[in-house]
């Protein structure tokens, strides 16, 4: 174990830091579906680690990519220059996405994906003569990351509050709880579609012609997993168009199999102009994320199509690791291990009873909610009186001693495994979940 004082070398965000030091938990390896602690601890990883090892643990395809990589061409700029792993990269995922997603660009995170699809937004607007449009609209709760547009267009207001104005303009839709009519519901719950309609009245009151994009987690994950009532993406989707507003899906957690689909907009069949990911495309190995855009933004952005006073937008954007060659084979090895493995379509099949073991949890001490779809499910605990959050902390380091890895939000308890999880595992997953509801108090 690190020595005491190295504890407070490395400086973890907010409460996270003093809960930490108080029980430290430290991952010395990771092999398939387990995580190996320092002090010898086998953990079940019922999270791909945050939402990201769909393709599990150390896997040798991808290892041995990265190594290869690393020895044949380290980093390559990519201004000015490129590097055929890019292309090839980019031309996979524009087979992947569905409809006419077939552009890639390349960024190190989530959070880098967020800002960059919301410039590509305005940028769009402006490149079509709709430079008045440069208002965002975000959805409350939502989480998009932690740089200034993600906080911004965020709905998570402790998470902007330190920051003064952040980016102005920007509104945000309900969320889209309609917590006492959905309870326990299974999979996309039947209420609360008619929260997308609160999108018309934004809209009146600025004016169309004012808003640029709408941002959304197609399933709301970092919040407890959302997954959206049934109709209610649609009809964001029928109201953006109407208006000649972008929707983005912030797919960061739901694109790369999760729900069993390539991504949300596959499993939903809602067709999206801009989509974030990151995460679940190099298996959480290399940093890498990609925002993929539809024809008709990249024609407007770069090939000045889109018949705007300004013809094609001199926009500067790019980071000195995009589509860089680590990640890039990282990412191309991470898809063909989806691919020759079934991973998505595994997803699917082993959905419903991953939902079927899930609410089987329903009943136990201080259970007020379970939530799935994919292979995403959550359980909401109780908090307990003027302490919020103990409850569930408290369920995280016992699923610990019982060799189970959970992520908590306050007194919620989110799970997401790799993909590659067997029935059996699945099992082990919520028996061991299950003993821990039994001895919380
Ligand atoms: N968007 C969503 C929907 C996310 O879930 C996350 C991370 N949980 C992010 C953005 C930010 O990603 P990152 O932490 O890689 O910056």
């Amino acid at each position: 174990l690190a020595a005491p004082n190295d504890l407070e070398a490395f400086w973890m965000p907010f409460t996270a830091n003093r809960h930490f030091k108080a029980h430290p938990r430290l991952i010395a390896r990771a092999e398939g579906m387990y995580y190996t602690l320092t002090d010898g601890r086998r953990l079940i990883d019922a999270t791909a680690g945050l939402w990201c090892c769909n393709a599990g643990h150390a896997r040798s395809r991808i290892v041995e990519a990265i190594q290869r990589q690393a020895a044949e061409l380290d980093f390559a700029p990519t201004f000015q220059w490129g590097h055929p792993l890019a292309f090839q990269l980019a031309s996979r995922l524009a087979n992947l996405f569905p409809g006419d997603l077939d552009h890639a660009f390349f960024t190190n995170s989530g959070s880098e994906s967020v800002d960059t699809a919301l410039k590509i937004a305005l940028a769009y607007q402006r490149a079509i003569g709709q430079g008045t449009r440069t208002r965002l609209i975000g959805r409350e709760r939502g989480y998009h990351g932690v740089g200034f547009g993600g906080i911004s267009v965020g709905g998570i207001v402790k998470n902007r509050m330190y920051f003064g104005s952040l980016l102005t303009g920007v509104d945000h839709l309900p969320h889209t709880l309609d917590l006492e009519k959905n309870r326990f519901s299974r999979g996309q719950p039947e209420h609360g579609a008619e929260l997308a309609d609160n999108l018309e009245r934004i809209i009146a009151l600025h004016d169309a012609s004012t808003i640029a994009a709408v941002i959304v987690e197609p399933v709301a994950g970092s919040i407890g997993v959302y997954p959206p009532p049934k109709g209610y993406l649609e009809r964001l989707r029928a109201i953006t168009e109407k208006h000649g507003i972008l929707l983005i899906f912030d797919e960061v957690i739901t694109a790369y199999g999760r729900l069993g689909a390539s991504s949300a907009a596959e499993y939903f069949g809602v067709q999206p102009d801009l989509v974030t990911t990151a995460k679940g495309l190099t298996s959480g190995t290399v940093p890498m994320g990609a925002v993929m855009a539809r024809k008709h933004v990249y024609d407007a952005i770069v090939n000045g199509e889109g018949a705007g006073p300004e013809k094609a937008i001199e926009l500067f954007h790019g980071y000195t690791y995009s589509a860089h060659p680590l990640a890039c084979a990282a990412a191309l090895a991470t898809l063909e291990t989806y691919k020759e493995e079934g991973l998505f379509e595994r997803a699917a099949e082993l959905a419903p009873y991953w939902e079927e073991r899930l609410h089987a949890l329903r009943g136990k001490p201080n259970v007020i909610d379970i939530r799935n779809i994919g292979l995403m499910g959550a359980v909401e605990l109780s908090a307990r009186p003027g302490k919020p959050g103990e409850r569930g902390y408290d369920a995280m380091l016992k699923a610990c001693d019982k060799g189970l890895m959970i992520r908590i939000t306050g007194d919620t308890i989110a799970m997401s495994p790799p993909l590659i999880v067997t029935r059996e595992e699945i099992d082990q997953i919520m028996d061991r979940l299950g003993e821990t509801l039994d001895e919380l108090e």
